[in-house]
């Protein structure tokens, strides 16, 4: 029988992705978001606009369905995680939506739970030297997490989880390290930095200055969304549980992700550094897990996926500036 599957998240970046993949995939796909997704429209079978904070919503979009995807989160880059003004969002909504999901799942009889932890988990004191991050799974704990969309993150991971031992519920539990490409959030305080390098690139003619927070140095890796959905896909067909990271080991300065966005668009910007809110000094994925049990790694260049990603949000940026005959 044909496999019934619920994406909580669809309106979002990931979500709307997987979406289109599942389809493709000839999957049953019933979609949930607070809202439409803004860039695609989506071909789930049923599109349900609802609040997965709201127990009864949550009730109703988890009736007969085999796998849920877990995509939801009060979310953001650094601009909005990284300032503190938001916390208690996070903390609360994530992980209201968390709750309410594994437990009406599980009373609906939902077989299988698939869960986006983040890297945002790993612990402030192994990320200091941006040259030498560690973020192996097992390094984990002791926990210290840099944010508290990190330790909802962790918090979560530990109920699905409780949930596998106490109720012998199927879960897979990944750890996404930065995943970006086209159709994701590009602007507005939410966007995360690739999407923000190319549109403040895209925005400023040739010649021209381009802002970027801190001194540039901070470091991180960046996974291209279909790279992305390949890993998740293994991860669900295996008897793998997780938790584990799913990103890319091409680490670069923030500094070279701007030259990158840059000799793209053809363009010379001189960058200058202001304070922001920043993250930890530095960051990159750990694969040796991911290679061992599903024998993944990212395939393409990270250079390709910006390419990809630039030629979408230079044509919004331009969308943006045209005025309406
Ligand atoms: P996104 O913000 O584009 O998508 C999340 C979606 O969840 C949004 O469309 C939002 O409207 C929806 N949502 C939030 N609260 C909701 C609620 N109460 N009810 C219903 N829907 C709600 O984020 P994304 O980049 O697609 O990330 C998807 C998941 O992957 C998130 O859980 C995120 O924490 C995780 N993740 C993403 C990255 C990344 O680099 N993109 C990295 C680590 C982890």
């Amino acid at each position: 029988m044909q496999k019934r599957i619920l994406v909580n998240g669809a309106g979002g970046f990931i979500g709307g992705h997987l979406v289109k993949k599942l389809k493709a995939e000839g999957y049953w796909v019933r979609a949930v978001d607070l809202k439409h997704h803004e860039y695609a429209t989506l071909a789930a079978d049923e599109f349900i606009v609802g609040d997965l904070r709201d127990a009864g919503v949550v009730r109703g979009v988890v009736e007969g369905i085999d796998e849920v995807y877990q995509l939801a989160a009060d979310m953001g880059g650094a601009g909005y995680l990284f300032t503190g003004e938001h916390d208690a969002a996070v903390l609360h909504n994530s992980a209201t939506i968390n709750l309410n999901t594994l437990e009406l799942g599980v009373q609906a009889g939902v077989k299988r739970f698939f869960y986006s932890s983040s890297a945002c988990i790993y612990p402030e004191y192994n990320q200091r030297d941006p040259q030498n991050p560690k973020c192996s799974e097992e390094s984990a704990y002791p926990a210290a997490p840099d944010s508290e969309y990190g330790w909802e993150k962790l918090f979560s991971e530990r109920l699905y989880f409780a949930y596998a031992r106490n109720r012998g519920t199927q879960v897979r539990v990944a750890r996404f390290h930065n995943v970006f490409g086209p159709r994701g959030t590009w602007s507005g305080g939410r966007e995360k930095a690739p999407a923000a390098v190319c549109r403040k690139v895209a925005e400023t003619p040739d010649g021209g200055e381009i802002l970027i927070w801190g001194d540039g140095l901070q470091t991180r890796s960046f996974l291209y969304i279909d790279e992305c959905l390949e890993a998740v896909h293994r991860l669900m067909e295996s008897d793998f549980v997780g938790p584990v990271n799913i990103g890319s080991e091409e680490m670069v300065t923030i500094n070279q992700l701007a030259e990158m966005a840059m000799s793209i668009a053809g363009k010379k910007l001189s960058i200058r550094h202001i304070e922001g809110p920043l993250g930890v000094r530095g960051r990159n994925s750990d694969n040796r897990l991911i290679r061992e049990r599903l024998g993944w790694e990212p395939t393409r260049p990270l250079r390709e996926g910006l390419e990809k990603t630039y030629a979408w949000i230079a044509a919004q940026v331009e969308a943006a500036c045209t005025v309406p005959a």
